[in-house]
């Protein structure tokens, strides 16, 4: 059938409607376009087309740079201009905010572009699988809704020293026989590769593996070293669990080098473990903490709440114009960060840190009477856990900072705050933090309104 493309999917697909008024959703159409679609999936509501032909092509089309885009899942806006991909961000983030958080003409800034729109990437997380044709292991990205797993010799995302080390890790495992995880018979290997990059120090290594033992460790230790020198900072093992929920779940070996990763950020600097979250794209988040800054809004007298705080990144750039903050965060390890962090930077008089579930210990804080003037809340993307939003309902905090990377859980999130007029969004603003894809990081600002 013949579509025009009207509107755009959360996931950066064109939509499209039928004569009767079906939804079309086209991935790789763009907003303007009309064109020649087949009927791929069907469902009751929905129906998902594939482009045969493109009638008439948007202006912001754009030929894609990368020779496995479409392929690989990663990235979802090369075919269309840079400019395109941040009035769609915005879009994507109004349509959210109006549908799922009900709100009518919400305040939505445009999208604050990146200077470094390609390679921005410092932490890399890549699949090593045995190659079903050849019968190698090797380590590439996955297949978009597969597990197949495509070599890669480059990507345009990460930084060149993850792509580097991937090749050393290639070169290693092709020369020393060394098994994939999923080698038959070989009773354990290599499951993925982690490479974390500081703009200071250089890269972390981290190999998954199934199985304690790792053949030919000396070889690998010398080929990273002659590849990187100096720059190599850190290399370590985890071995997994049985089910791990992540790449990095399981007991952690270092192998060699540091314990810890140092970068800077907002004027600070920060030491990351292996498995402590950390923002990936380091030139953004230096302008995504100027937008979180100017909303909280600090005169050197306020009490702020981190929820959600990861190694204290938010917390100790806020300490610097707060009388006091508090961080809370999940994963111990990353309170361990937290709190030599804010050593290291010498906040340690201003901040603490706690490690706990943010739906039990913060919403234990805000019962046992502690008034924060500002939450700031920068949750997984499954967003704020129900418990901490009726607590925020009904507690007496005059200001919310919410950062989120899901726009969809954000919104949910907002409903909550502002159905029976607690608070008040005052504004979006996104920002563009994972170039290349279709997602897009946010912060919002909701205000206590007066009949609260
Ligand atoms: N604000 C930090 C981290 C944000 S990422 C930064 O900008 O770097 C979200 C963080 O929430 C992660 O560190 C994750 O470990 C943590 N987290 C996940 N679920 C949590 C929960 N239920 N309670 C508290 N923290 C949680």
């Amino acid at each position: 059938m013949i579509l025009e493309i009207t509107g755009i999917g959360t996931e950066m697909q064109g939509v499209g409607r039928t004569e009767d008024g079906q939804v079309v959703f086209v991935p790789m159409a763009l907003p303007g376009e009309t064109v020649d679609v087949e009927i791929v999936h069907r469902s009751d509501r929905i129906l998902e087309g594939r482009i045969r032909e493109i009638l008439t092509p948007s202006p912001d089309r754009v030929q894609p740079i990368c020779p496995l885009y479409g392929q690989c899942g990663g990235c979802k806006t090369q075919h269309m201009s840079y400019d395109l991909s941040l009035a769609l961000k915005r879009q994507i983030v109004t349509q959210q905010v109006e549908r799922i958080g009900r709100l009518k003409d919400p305040c939505i800034y445009p999208t604050e572009a990146s200077p470094k729109p390609w390679k921005y990437r410092n932490k890399g997380e890549f699949a090593v699988a045995t190659d079903a044709r050849t019968g190698t292991p090797g380590v590439g990205v996955f297949e978009r809704k597969s597990h197949t797993v495509l070599p890669m010799q480059d990507c345009l995302l990460h930084d060149d020293l993850s792509t580097r080390a991937l090749r050393v890790i290639n070169k290693w495992m092709h020369a020393y026989c060394i098994p994939a995880a999923d080698t038959p018979g070989a009773g354990g290997g290599v499951r993925h590769v982690v490479t974390r990059v500081s703009r200071a120090d250089g890269l972390m290594l981290i190999l998954s593996t199934t199985s304690r033992r790792i053949r030919a460790l000396d070889p690998l230790i010398s080929m990273l070293s002659t590849e990187f020198g100096e720059k190599i900072h850190s290399l370590y093992q985890i071995v997994l669990k049985d089910r791990p929920a992540d790449a990095l779940d399981g007991r952690c070996i270092l192998l060699a080098g540091k314990r810890v990763l140092i970068d800077r950020l907002a004027g600070l600097s920060f030491a990351i473990s292996p498995r402590t979250f950390f923002q990936v794209n380091m030139v953004q988040t230096d302008r995504l903490y100027e937008y979180v800054r100017e909303a909280a809004a600090l005169t050197g007298r306020e009490f702020v709440l981190d929820a959600y705080c990861g190694c204290g990144t938010i917390s100790l750039a806020l300490a610097r114009d707060a009388a006091r903050v508090i961080g809370v965060e999940l994963n111990e390890g990353a309170i361990e960060d937290a709190k030599e962090n804010a050593n290291r930077n010498g906040l340690w008089e201003k901040a603490e840190f706690y490690a706990g579930d943010a739906g039990v210990k913060v919403v234990e804080l805000i019962d046992q009477g502690l008034r924060p003037d500002v939450l700031v809340v920068d949750p997984p993307r499954k967003g704020i856990d129900a418990r901490l939003l009726s607590a925020i309902v009904k507690g007496q905090i005059s200001r919310v900072v919410y950062v989120s990377c899901n726009p969809g859980t954000m919104a949910r999130d907002i409903q909550r705050l502002t159905e029976e007029g607690a608070y008040r969004l005052e504004y979006i603003k996104p920002v563009d933090m994972f170039s290349q894809t279709e997602h897009v990081e946010c912060v919002a600002r909701l205000t206590r309104t007066a009949q609260a």
